[in-house]
């Protein structure tokens, strides 16, 4: 089965479809939420789906806003094995509450840590380091993603000793840069995503079901058959599955 560890399923428009959809075409979603109020709401609608699973966020982009919900967060994290999505956003127009968002998602790494760890996934974008210096402080957050990592060769050698996973998504395919990314990323910490409905290839918003499409990618990158790819892949998932205790999804 393959697995989309990062959607935004509740920002679809009619996402209780897409989850009707992913389910038949046999793909389990790990479904992010950029703030804990959003959590509570989709966790509810979606509770009855066995392919999916919602983890409870704070997108760095919203913290300004939503920092008061930090408790919210904190308050459920014991009880669920997902964290995202939270990290922080270097971008010109968010570098100015870079200290709020580095405070709210070291609390973050710290509850994860004192719960024992979690899987989480995190947004770095123009941020990649000072991700990874806040992992490093939290080295026993859990299993920390970095979804659709941008960093450069020496961001992405630091992620690797402080053993992080990757979900990479079609969107990093359509690049020569992309694709070099990819191909330096450890075969056993790759996981695939989608980050729709933001992720979009020629125009189209993906769903979940478009991370079939990189596995043929993949296999080429790895010169292994896209057999083997599929496999690699749901080895790793197994791990992160595992990992949050969920057996047989
Ligand atoms: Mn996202």
């Amino acid at each position: 089965m393959m697995a989309d560890m990062h959607c935004h399923l509740d920002l679809y428009p009619d996402y209780v479809r897409v989850a009707q959809d992913a389910r038949t075409q046999g793909i389990w979603v790990l479904a992010v939420t950029t703030t804990p109020k959003a959590w509570h709401g989709t966790r509810e609608r979606l509770n009855s789906f066995p392919n999916i699973q919602v983890a409870v966020g704070l997108h760095p982009e919203l913290v300004q806003s939503r920092a008061h919900e930090l408790p919210l967060l904190e308050s459920v994290v014991g009880g669920t094995a997902f964290i995202g999505e939270v990290g922080l956003d270097g971008s010109p127009e968010l570098r100015k509450h870079i200290g709020l968002q580095q405070k709210i998602f070291r609390q973050i790494l710290c509850s994860c840590e004192r719960a024992g760890g979690k899987v989480l996934t995190i947004h770095s974008r123009r941020a990649v380091t000072e991700v990874l210096a806040c992992i490093e402080e939290r080295r026993d957050c859990g299993l920390p993603i970095l979804h659709w990592f941008t960093g450069s060769k020496s961001e992405l050698e630091f992620a690797k000793r402080l053993d992080c996973w990757f979900s990479v998504g079609p969107q990093m395919f359509l690049t020569p840069v992309g694709i070099q990314r990819v191909s330096s990323m450890p075969r056993d910490r790759i996981l695939l995503e989608t980050d729709g409905p933001f992720g979009k290839v020629n125009d189209q918003v993906l769903t979940p079901a478009a991370v079939q499409q990189v596995i043929g990618m993949l296999g080429e990158i790895w010169r292994i058959s896209p057999e083997d790819a599929q496999l690699q892949i749901e080895n790793n998932q197994q791990a992160i599955w595992r990992f949050a205790g969920i057996k047989n999804p």
